[in-house]
C-alpha cells in the first residue's frame, strides 16, 4: 500500500514576505501537510484569497522568561537596576511551582496571540520544558544557571547535568543553557558551561552589558551590585569574570545569544557566530544609551529581537518591537527589520533550517495581518509602519489562531 501524499493548500494574499528574498504582490502560497511546497507571484488562483492581507512568517521570540508572566506592570523599572532586580528575586521566591506554571502557560498564550511560531525562553530550574513541549510553538527552553560564589557554581553546574540529561529534544522542544550574568555566574562556571553546551551541542543565551551598574561591578568591583550581592549572601569578588574573558570563552560556539549588550565596550569583538538580542521596548523603558544593534549589523554580526519578560514590558508582541525600531530608525531597511523579528532569531535558536522565513521545504509557519488600500514605497511599511495586528497564525501547516483555526 502507497500512502496518499498530504493534499495541498494554496492560499492567495495580496502580499507575501518570504524574508529571505524580496516581497511578493498577489502572490499565491502552496503547503503540502506541514510544509511549504511552493511561492509564485503574478495573481494565480488559490484554494483560498485571503483578499487584502499580508502573510509574514511567524515571528520568533529570541527573549523571554514567561516565568514572570504575572508581572506585568507590577515592577516599574528602576534605576539603579539592581531595586529592580530585588523585586522579581522576590517574587520569584513568592510563587510556588503551580503558580509558576500558570504564568508560563498565560505568557504561552499571549506569544501565540502575537503570532510567535518559535520561542526562547529562559526557564528557572526549566519549569517551562513540559509546556512548551506541548505547545503549538517550536521553543528552546533555556536552563537559568545562577553560581557566583564556589560551592553555589559547583551546585549549579550539577544541577545543569542532571537536567541536560533528563530533557533531550523533541519534535518541538530542544533544550538549551543560561548561565545567567556575569554578576551571577562563578568564571569556572561560565567556563565549564560552555564546555557542556559544547559538548552537548545545545544553545546558550548570556545577559551581557545589560546595565551601566553591571559595567562598575566588572570594572571595579562598586557600584550598587556589591550590596545587592551582599544581601543575597553570594558576594565574592573573586568569582566575577570579566566581560572578554567570557565572550572569548563562548567565541567558537555556533549558538550563543548574547542579550541586550547595551553597554558592550565597541573594543570586543562579539563572534560571528554569535547573535545580539535586542529587546527594544524593555531597553526604552530603563532609559538606557542608545542602542548599538546598528554597529553590530553594519560588522556582519546577526541581532535577533526579543520582549523579555512582562515584568519590563507591556506585552510579548514582537510586531510592537519591530514597530519600535522602525519608529526610532525609520532608515533601517524594513528588510533588514524584518530579518530581526524572524529568521534572524530562528537561525539564532537552531532553528534556521526549519522555520523563520517562507520557503519550500521549510515548516509552514505564518501570520496574516490585514492591509490598508494604501500604495507605499516600500510594501514593508504595511507591517511596520502600521498598527495592525495578526489575524490568524498557521503553525506546522494547521490554523492554530483565527477564524480558520478549529
Ligand atoms: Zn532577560
Amino acid at each position: 500500500m502507497f500512502e496518499r501524499p498530504p493534499s495541498v493548500t494554496t492560499l492567495k494574499a495580496r502580499w507575501i514576505f518570504p524574508v529571505d528574498g524580496p516581497p511578493l504582490e498577489d502572490a499565491v502560497i502552496a503547503i503540502q501537510g506541514e510544509k511549504i511546497l511552493s511561492l509564485e507571484t503574478g495573481g494565480g488562483r488559490a484554494n483560498l484569497d485571503l483578499g487584502n492581507v499580508a502573510i509574514l512568517p511567524g515571528l520568533v521570540n529570541a527573549h523571554t522568561h514567561l516565568d514572570l508572566s504575572g508581572l506585568r506592570g507590577r515592577l516599574p523599572p528602576k534605576k539603579p537596576v539592581t531595586d529592580w532586580l530585588r523585586g522579581v528575586i522576590q517574587r520569584r521566591r513568592s510563587l510556588s511551582p503551580l503558580q509558576a506554571a500558570a504564568e508560563i502557560q498565560a505568557g504561552l498564550a499571549e506569544c501565540v496571540r502575537y503570532g510567535t511560531t518559535l520561542v526562547g525562553d529562559i526557564s528557572g530550574e526549566g519549569l517551562s520544558w513540559p509546556i512548551l513541549a506541548a505547545a503549538p510553538l517550536w521553543s528552546v527552553v533555556f536552563y537559568e544557571i545562577l553560581g557566583l560564589s564556589r560551592a553555589r557554581a559547583r551546585q549549579a553546574l550539577a544541577s545543569a547535568k542532571d537536567w541536560l540529561e533528563a530533557h533531550r529534544a523533541n519534535a518541538r522542544c530542544r533544550p538549551g543553557l543560561s548561565p545567567h550574568a556575569p554578576y551571577s555566574v562563578r568564571h569556572s562556571l561560565f567556563r565549564a558551561i560552555a564546555g557542556l553546551a559544547r559538548h552537548e551541542k545545545v544553545p546558550v543565551a548570556i545577559h551581557l552589558a545589560e546595565s551601566r551598574e553591571e559595567l562598575e561591578l566588572l570594572q571595579h568591583h562598586d557600584g550598587p551590585f556589591v550590596p545587592f550581592l551582599s544581601d543575597l549572601g553570594v558576594w565574592d569578588p573573586d568569582g566575577l569574570a570579566g566581560e572578554e574573558e567570557i565572550l572569548r570563552m563562548y567565541a567558537d560556539r555556533p549558538n550563543t545569544l548574547w542579550i541586550h549588550t547595551n553597554y558592550l565596550d565597541a573594543g570586543l569583538p562579539i563572534s560571528p557566530h554569535g547573535t545580539v538580542i535586542y529587546c527594544p521596548r524593555t531597553h526604552a523603558a530603563f532609559g538606557h544609551a542608545p542602542h548599538p544593534f546598528r554597529r553590530f549589523l553594519d560588522a556582519g554580526i546577526r541581532v535577533a529581537l526579543g520582549t523579555d519578560s512582562l515584568a519590563s514590558n507591556p506585552d510579548l508582541d514582537v510586531l510592537s518591537e519591530a514597530r519600535l525600531v522602525r519608529q526610532l530608525h525609520p532608515d533601517l531597511p524594513g528588510h533588514v527589520l524584518l530579518r530581526m523579528a524572524t529568521l534572524a532569531g530562528a537561525e539564532a535558536l537552531g532553528y534556521g533550517a526549519e522555520t523563520g522565513s517562507l520557503a519550500t521545504g521549510k515548516s509552514a509557519d505564518l501570520i496574516v495581518l490585514p492591509v490598508d488600500g494604501s500604495s507605499p514605497n516600500d510594501p514593508h511599511d504595511f507591517i511596520l509602519s502600521s498598527s495592525a495586528r495578526v489575524e490568524s497564525v498557521m503553525w506546522r501547516g494547521r490554523w492554530i489562531l483565527g477564524p480558520l483555526a478549529p
